[in-house]
């Protein structure tokens, strides 16, 4: 049975009584051996998947829209220690969240690295399961502790940055503190590999507006080259028509007019695709794979590459596929996944609600359906992730998804009815593989 978990409502009158039975239903829960069964849930029934925990009320910033100096001054009474929760019991009371379905948590503070050994903590959060465990910082301390967390156990970071100029982020944080060693602590994180790495800004009227587009450049520079290099090997892949009908689908999506990011594009593209030189363009429902071929499929697919798979029709092809991928990605250590539709890469940009069925130009002018060389079973997808949960490969079966774009030209009612379901997993796939 579910769970409700009343919320405050900080701003009504009786909040302080409220936050102190809330206090005593927390304490009560630490020191309860058991949970009860069935997800949480709130008032609304939806159920609740993510947890934050501040673990202190100490901040080393006096952010001026958060811990303004004239509030949080010499006089300001934090919480006393005693009146913390142990690390221990924060551990308990998280294991009765995670047992009730909370699959990410998140250590908060004020500034969470301030609390002595938190590294201990997060050690024992681990522990919990399979969940994923991050912490938001304002990174002052992150150069010295990225490693550290890491080791135990914490699986990325989110970094408060307001801006990127020297002068603007001291004032900002109110401390004098110098940008340049948040940004130490961003490299330091990404080094340990705590990725994907957030960066949270806020911002203030009339002090911090300018920050904003230097601010997106930046990220936006990094990601669209991290993304050219993930692009560039899968466009290799593919013969002239296909790779321009898919760069001026998606790229033009993202680059949109900035005529400065895409030169950079184009000339990180241009390089990868020098070394980038691997012919598996064949019909996926007889592929075969020679042990030199299986080798530097594999190579490429782990720097990086990326291997999209579709039009092949029924258990046999299936079979024969799924035999042949796992000399270049053997399945004890790459096994093959289903992608369900609540998987992120039918959202990033359309909101697929399933994966269409399509036949080849060829099968629907003979047939007018939308199936292919008598298959009835419904189109699947499947996938096979990296060590890091990378996607390297995508497979859609049952279904002949590139001919929406491969030939729309070559009628009209083909192109209304399948192209544009075509389009949108096409352009979803090539978004997610650029950009995870
Ligand atoms: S770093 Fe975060 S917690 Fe600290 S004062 Fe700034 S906004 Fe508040």
């Amino acid at each position: 049975m579910a769970t409700i978990i009343p919320l405050t409502d900080a701003r009504l009158p009786d909040a302080a009584e409220q936050r102190a039975r809330h206090d005593a239903f927390v304490r009560a829960a630490a020191s309860e051996a058991t949970a009860a069964p069935g997800p949480l849930v709130d008032a609304r029934g939806r159920p609740l998947h993510d947890l934050r925990i501040s673990v202190t009320d100490r901040c080393n910033f006096r952010c001026v829209y958060c811990m303004p100096k004239d509030v949080f001054d010499s006089d300001y009474r934090f919480l006393p220690h005693g009146d913390l929760l142990t690390f221990e019991e924060i551990a308990r009371v998280a294991k009765l969240f995670v047992d009730r379905g909370v699959a990410k948590i998140r250590l908060t503070g004020g500034e969470p690295l301030l609390r002595r050994n938190v590294e201990r903590l997060v050690e024992m959060l681990a522990r919990l399961g399979d969940i994923d465990l991050t912490l938001t910082t304002n990174g002052a301390l992150l150069a010295k502790k990225a490693a550290g967390l890491r080791d135990a156990g914490l699986t990325r970071v989110t970094v408060s940055l307001d801006s990127l100029d020297d002068a603007t982020f001291r004032a900002m944080n109110d401390v004098d503190f110098p940008v340049a060693k948040v940004l130490d602590g961003i490299d330091a994180a990404a080094a340990a590999g705590l990725a994907p790495l957030k960066v949270n800004m806020v911002v203030k009227r009339g002090m911090n507006e300018r920050s904003i587009l230097p601010m997106a450049r930046q990220e936006e520079v990094e990601a669209a080259i991290a993304a050219a290099q993930r692009a560039a090997p899968l466009m290799a892949e593919m013969p002239a028509h296909r790779r321009s009908a898919i760069l001026g689908g998606a790229a033009a999506l993202i680059l949109e007019r900035k005529e400065d990011l895409a030169r950079t594009i184009a000339a990180e593209a241009g390089k990868a695709l020098k070394f980038a030189r691997i012919e598996v363009e064949r019909a996926a429902s007889t592929f075969t794979i020679a042990s030199e071929e299986a080798r530097r499929l594999r190579e490429y697919l782990l720097k990086g590459g990326f291997l999209f798979v579709s039009d092949y029709w029924g258990d046999w092809a299936k079979e024969q596929f799924d035999e042949q991928i796992g000399l270049a990605l053997p399945p004890n250590q790459f096994p093959i996944v289903d992608l369900p539709l609540n998987h992120p890469i039918w959202h990033t940009l359309f909101d697929l609600k399933n994966i269409p069925q399509m036949p080849s130009i060829q099968s629907w002018r003979r047939t007018g359906g939308n199936t292919d060389r008598g298959v009835m079973a419904p189109p699947s997808a499947h996938g096979i992730a990296d060590s890091d949960g990378h996607l390297m490969v995508v497979m859609l079966h049952n279904t002949d998804i590139p001919d929406g774009w491969e030939r729309e030209g070559e009628d009209p009612e083909y192109f209304y009815r399948f192209s544009p379901d075509s389009y949108a997993v096409g352009i979803n796939i090539v978004l997610y593989a650029m950009t995870h």
